[in-house]
């Protein structure tokens, strides 16, 4: 048998993520790799997690990123805040939050869940009731970007309540972060974490993460180990921790953090803000041109992400086949849907690189060839040009 290179097509990702990413990010990873503990790299690493504070909007002293994928910033903020017997409220409206609950069973919580429909955000009310219901409830958990459905649930109101009785918050920005404005210390967050292959349009593989002085406190008064070694922050802190004393702990993945450093200067050139903008108005010329061409959105206006468009699929076409003709025709990946929504919705990422006009009339364009092409029931010729009028 003989092997050969693997050179893999060339692809737009307009997904639930991973997203494009830029060559400057590529040809960053391809630097040569220095030791973990190199002082060159501790350099670099400072510089990271102050730019990881500026892309969370905190002043968090414990900011850094996980060395797994946004999943294991998930289990780090629940394996290192939860003991056995502790009870946590556990929002759930769609893939991610069933994940959440996953993680407190696996920690020996007590999940109490707070259940609101695919499609549709957390409802604050359910969740203040579940809190006057359990005055002994330790932490709060939502998903704020729910990639699953393409939905927005408010952390300023969430983040409020769970203070308001005396809890913990954690949040799931993974699909959030760089895309839509995400204000750790404004909205009194404790644990929080996101992901490098979504709007920050950097490799998949890193987990970044902050923790309040708040939960950094709660964490010291524990009683029992965490159970997860490679995920004690206790332990992790040798390495990423404050001052010159850094130790091994793992090897850290040297190539994928000048990767994450190069997009995180690039989200810093732009400006925070100017990203958030960037997004929403792609998010709304995608919007006008598939509205002109007949197709519906799965979420209402108001909750709906810039980032992650759910599309419902129109009468009568065949899913797998559309979104594998996108791929072998045009090289374009669109996400299929998940759970409750798969086969019903399309989901159309349009994540930090892959937020641009190219993308949003690729996308367009390509819809409205397959689409006539199947004999579907929509409006051909006007997409592009309600696009364009948002976009120029
Ligand atoms: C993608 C995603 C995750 C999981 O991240 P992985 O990098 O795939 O482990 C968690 N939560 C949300 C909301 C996501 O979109």
């Amino acid at each position: 048998m003989t092997f050969q290179s693997f050179n893999p097509p060339l692809r737009t990702l307009m997904g639930p993520g991973p997203s494009d990413v830029h060559p400057r990010v590529l040809s960053a990873m391809a630097r040569p790799t220095v030791g973990h503990l190199d002082p060159s790299f501790i350099g670099m690493m400072d510089e990271v997690k102050t730019l990881l504070q500026y892309a969370f909007q905190t002043e968090n002293p414990l900011t850094f990123p996980v060395s797994a994928p946004g999943s294991a910033g998930m289990e780090t903020c629940f394996a290192n805040l939860i003991e056995a017997g502790d009870k946590v409220i556990v929002c759930i409206n769609g893939v991610f939050g069933m994940r959440m609950k996953e993680n407190v069973e696996r920690c020996g919580g007590i999940p109490i869940v707070v259940e609101d429909a695919w499609g549709r955000p957390v409802d604050a009310n359910k969740v203040e009731d579940a809190l006057k219901k359990n005055p002994d409830v330790k932490i709060v958990a939502f998903v704020q970007a729910e990639t699953s459905t393409g939905v927005h649930s408010d952390p300023a109101v969430l983040c409020k309540l769970a203070q308001n009785y005396g809890a913990l918050s954690i949040v799931d920005a993974v699909t959030s972060v760089g895309g839509m404005p995400v204000l750790v210390d404004e909205w009194g967050v404790d644990a929080i974490y996101s992901g490098t292959q979504k709007c920050l349009s950097c490799v998949p593989g890193l987990s970044p993460v902050t923790f309040s002085p708040r939960a950094m406190e709660v964490m010291k008064q524990r009683k029992s180990k965490v159970q997860s070694w490679f995920l004690d922050m206790n332990l992790v802190m040798g390495y990423w921790g404050e001052g010159k004393s850094r130790s091994y702990h793992h090897t850290a993945p040297v190539n994928t953090l000048y990767a994450l450093h190069e997009s995180l200067v690039m989200l810093h050139n732009e400006g925070i803000e100017n990203a958030w903008h960037r997004h929403a108005k792609n998010h709304l010329a995608l919007k006008v041109g598939l509205e002109a061409m007949g197709l519906r959105f799965a979420v209402d206006e108001a909750h709906r992400l810039p980032q992650l468009n759910a599309i419902v699929i129109p009468e009568g076409v065949d899913d797998a086949k559309l979104r594998s003709q996108a791929l072998e025709r045009f090289g374009l990946e669109i996400g299929a849907g998940l759970g409750a929504f798969a086969g019903k919705i399309w989901r159309i990422g349009l994540m930090g690189q892959s937020s641009s006009p190219r993308h949003v009339i690729m996308c367009l364009t390509v819809l409205e060839s397959l689409l006539s092409d199947a004999k579907a029931d929509i409006e051909c010729g006007k997409a592009i040009d309600a696009a364009q009028k948002i976009l120029f």
